[in-house]
């Protein structure tokens, strides 16, 4: 398959907006994979939180951190996220990993060893890919690209009930907390933070079924 023909979809936007969810249908329906590139960065905070690796902005924290990337080995494939060989899908949805992949998602050695794997897989076949920066950094010509949001409150209502019913107990306060501090987090950091790329599509989720979101997309992609 030559280049031009390899289609990348970027579905961005903030914590708990769907965004998986809605790229798992999308990618579905159209027959091609889809990458969870969240589930890449808290691969690595996992790794970083085991390792005890420093959250530090300095130079001595960032050669540690260096040290660690180039003995790490991150894939995401057929919707299984693997860290040095294992698959560790059911160990990176911990409110504690959340915040880990979000402290270190700031750091520039962490963020270029991430988007090398993910355009290394986009350049190789057709993807769904959601995450923060794919619209704005990763594919910035990728041929569709959307920015799912949702208010907070929303988001969170969402995060608490799809882990409810996992059998997880949590309270919604603590989930809305964690929510608004990764939205912090994500706007404010320097490298590529959390944005609609210019043309990217916005579709405010609040008050859309799943259903409804996934159509709208592939509708979008139908028209062109
Ligand atoms: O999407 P998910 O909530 O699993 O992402 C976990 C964290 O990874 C985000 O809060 C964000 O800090 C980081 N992330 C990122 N860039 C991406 C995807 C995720 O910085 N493309």
């Amino acid at each position: 398959m030559s280049d031009k023909e390899i289609l990348r979809i970027a579905i961005d936007g903030p914590s708990g907006a769907g965004k998986s969810t809605i790229a798992k249908i999308v990618a579905e329906r159209m027959g091609i994979d889809y990458i969870d590139t969240g589930a890449m960065y808290r691969a690595i905070g996992l790794k970083m939180v085991n390792e005890g690796v420093s959250r530090e902005d300095t130079e001595e924290a960032a050669s540690e951190r260096q040290k660690v990337l180039d003995r790490t080995e991150i894939d995401f494939d057929n919707g299984v996220i693997t860290l040095d060989g294992e698959d560790v899908g059911g160990k990176i949805r911990t409110p504690e990993i959340s915040i880990a992949a979000s402290d270190y998602s700031r750091f520039p050695e962490v963020r270029s060893k991430l988007v090398a794997i993910q355009r290394e897989i986009g350049h190789r076949k057709s993807v769904v890919m959601d995450g923060r920066d794919i619209g704005t950094n990763v594919f910035t010509d990728a041929q569709y690209k959307f920015f799912l949001t949702a208010t907070p409150e929303e988001r969170a209502s969402r995060r608490v009930k799809e882990l409810q019913e996992k059998g997880e107990d949590v309270s919604y306060e603590a989930t809305l907390e964690d929510i608004r501090k990764r939205d912090y987090n994500d706007t404010h950091r320097k490298l590529n933070p959390l944005a609609k790329a210019d043309d990217a599509i916005e579709i405010d989720t609040t008050d859309m079924t799943i259903e409804e979101v996934a159509s709208a997309i592939l509708d979008k992609i139908d028209q062109n």
